[in-house]
């Protein structure tokens, strides 16, 4: 019998053979400098250092994991944080109105100290005061801006019901104009249409903005009020002592599955009165007689773009389940390098990282959070393009692309997190090791800001749109030009009918951005035939019901292919050639494993 070496990682070190050559069937890693790399990866890396600096130097801010805290000490406890960031010279509003590069940097660095934190901050800066920045007009942010930047005047976002979530068009909340005072009557006409879940609502929230049915009287004198769908109000909800203002109802929504340190609450309005000029009313006004107007033809395209000036907070939750990858990867390697269980006989055990299978588990995942790391900067950048030009075809792509990468992205976080937790063993399960704790406050990241499978869905109609669009020779936005030669007449031969399996052919970039680029422009190929075919027989609702499944997976793939070229990219803009050889291995894996997982290749 062939004699065993002992090899492997039963040291802290890379593998090494006797002579200082890898051991036979161990491959030599690529090294590089990682001080290089995180020079490339990172170039606000200070701003990090810092943020966990102010932490370290406030460790009583911190969460104890180990003994759990109450909902009340919890919540207490991200109050305080918020006011120490303030403190420390970060203003997330500020970023978010002049940087917000900076804001959702902020938000990653929050991601790994604290969820609640990352969430509430979101709630009072993205969402409350992204609300009234983006929807409202000049008077609104002159009267609330400094107030809800330094906190003076906490609030909430207040559109999901009881009755409805995802399917925001059908909320049920009136605000009916009374033309005699000038002033909004804002009323919860049934028990479904309670404002729910809503965040900073159970104990701080002053004032919320509240999405409801706009209702005025008919301009020809009609008995009926006229609806013109929902829209965007600010409502006080508690006075400077923090009592409920009259007509105002609040619940707590008690403990949940995570994210404790954020009240989430319950509210009904009771014919509460606010003036006619609460309407945020960037995409449309009301006059004192009851007239409105707005420069938006449609109910349908008034309410896409209100929708559309609120993907701020998508980009957040990406940056934010970034974070936790990151953080969760790096701690289920480390550990992986230091633990270590069996061995060749009469030799020292080796670490766990070098099973095959937990390679196979936590490479993929590191090289996921790669691309995604690359994947989040793209999305950042072209949002404060967005933001800075507001161009029609770019605010079209940040919308589908911010819905993508969340629901992609947090997907994916949710099930690393489950796969980090096993690859760690028992341990992994120790609160102290934090990925029970990650996985119970990130899990919800899949469903708010747009649940996961209704985001995906508009991908889809997004990505079908445009397919129609090209056949009427409409241009398309640039992240989708790539399947315009796909599309042209005919689809692209499948590049992996060569059947080439040498490693050459096989991490050649052209190939795999080709494999993935044709998986796409088939799915949505063959989407587009089988929904004209089906649409006649059952109707355009049910015909996408049937496909719908196909519609997931081509917003996946399409993702997946946007994740790997801005990857490409990535690797190619890297000028040391050791790091360019490590990111080029990353980008590789990243590929090859979504190659391996999808029958579709086959
Ligand atoms: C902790 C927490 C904090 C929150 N904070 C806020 C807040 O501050 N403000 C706020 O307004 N809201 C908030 N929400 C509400 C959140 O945005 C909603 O829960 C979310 O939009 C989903 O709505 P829903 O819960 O009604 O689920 P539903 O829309 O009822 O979805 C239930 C299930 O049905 C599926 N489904 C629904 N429609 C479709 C479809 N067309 N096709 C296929 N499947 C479908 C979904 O995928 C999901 O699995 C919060 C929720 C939680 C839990």
């Amino acid at each position: 019998m062939e004699r065993q070496e002992c090899s492997g990682s039963s040291s802290q070190g890379p593998p090494q053979g006797r002579s200082g050559t890898p051991p036979r069937g161990i491959k030599q890693l690529p090294r590089f400098d990682a001080g290089v790399m995180e020079t490339y990866l990172d170039d606000m890396r200070d701003m990090k250092a810092k943020v966990y600096q102010m932490f370290r130097e406030h460790p009583e801010l911190l969460p104890n994991v180990e003994e759990g805290l109450s909902k009340e000490e919890h919540r207490e406890l991200v109050r305080r944080s918020l006011k120490v960031i303030l403190q420390n010279g970060y203003s997330p509003l500020d970023f978010l109105a002049r940087d917000p590069r900076k804001y959702f940097y902020l938000g990653e660095c929050l991601s790994m100290v604290d969820l609640s934190l990352m969430v509430k901050s979101g709630v009072q800066y993205s969402l409350w005061g992204g609300s009234v920045l983006n929807l409202g007009s000049e008077q609104h942010r002159r009267r609330y801006y400094d107030d809800i930047a330094q906190l003076r005047l906490p609030g909430c976002f207040a559109m999901t019901e009881l009755k409805h979530g995802s399917n925001v068009a059908a909320l049920q909340t009136e605000a009916v104009l009374d033309v005699l005072t000038d002033e909004w009557v804002v009323h919860t006409p049934d028990e479904g249409a309670i404002k729910w879940w809503i965040g900073n609502a159970a104990e701080d929230g002053r004032a919320a903005t509240v999405f409801a049915r706009l209702k005025v009287p008919d301009p020809n004198g009609g008995p009926k009020l006229v609806d013109h769908g929902v829209h965007a109000f600010v409502v006080p909800i508690r006075d400077a002592n923090g009592s409920t203002l009259p007509g105002v109802e609040i619940r707590d929504c008690g403990y949940k599955v995570g994210l404790n340190g954020i009240d989430n609450g319950a509210i009904r309005f009771s014919h509460v009165r606010v003036p006619r000029t609460n309407l945020l009313d960037r995409f449309a006004s009301v006059d004192k007689s009851g007239r409105y107007s707005s420069p938006l033809t449609s109910q349908a395209r008034r309410f896409a773009a209100t929708l559309g000036e609120l993907t701020g907070g998508r980009v957040g939750l990406v940056a934010g389940s970034v974070g936790v990858l990151k953080g969760a990867i790096t701690i289920a390697v480390r550990y992986a390098c230091l633990r270590q269980q069996f061995g060749p006989p009469d030799c020292p055990e080796v670490a766990i990282i070098d099973y095959q299978s937990t390679q196979l588990r936590l490479m993929p995942i590191l090289a996921t959070a790669y691309g995604l790391h690359f994947a989040r900067g793209l999305l950042t950048d072209k949002y404060v393009d967005m933001k800075r030009t507001r161009e029609p075809r770019l605010v079209e792509e940040v919308h589908a692309l911010s819905a993508g990468l969340k629901a992609y992205t947090t997907s994916y976080t949710q099930a690393a997190l489950s796969t980090c937790r096993e690859a760690c063993g028992g341990h992994g399960y120790a609160a102290v090791n934090r990925l029970g704790a990650l996985r119970s406050d990130h899990d919800i990241f899949q469903t708010f800001e747009g649940d996961n499978t209704v985001l995906l869905q508009q991908v889809s109609a997004m990505l079908l749109k445009e397919y129609r669009q090209q056949f009427s020779g409409a241009p398309l936005t640039a992240t989708y030009h790539y399947l315009r030669a796909a599309l042209l007449g005919a689809l692209p031969n499948n590049p992996l009918v060569t059947h080439d399996t040498e490693p050459r052919h096989l991490r050649d970039p052209a190939f795999l951005a080709k494999a993935l680029e044709y998986r796409t422009a088939r799915m949505l190929f063959t989407l587009s035939l089988r929904l004209r075919k089906a649409g006649p027989r059952l109707g355009a609702f049910h015909a996408w019901n049937k496909c719908l499944e196909h519609v997931l997976d081509l917003a996946n793939a399409y993702v997946e292919s946007v994740v790997y070229k801005t990857f490409l990219r990535a690797v190619e803009g890297c000028v040391d050639p050791e790091c360019r050889r490590a990111l080029k291995a990353m980008s590789d894996l990243f590929a090859l494993r979504l190659i391996e997982g999808d029958m579709m290749f086959r």
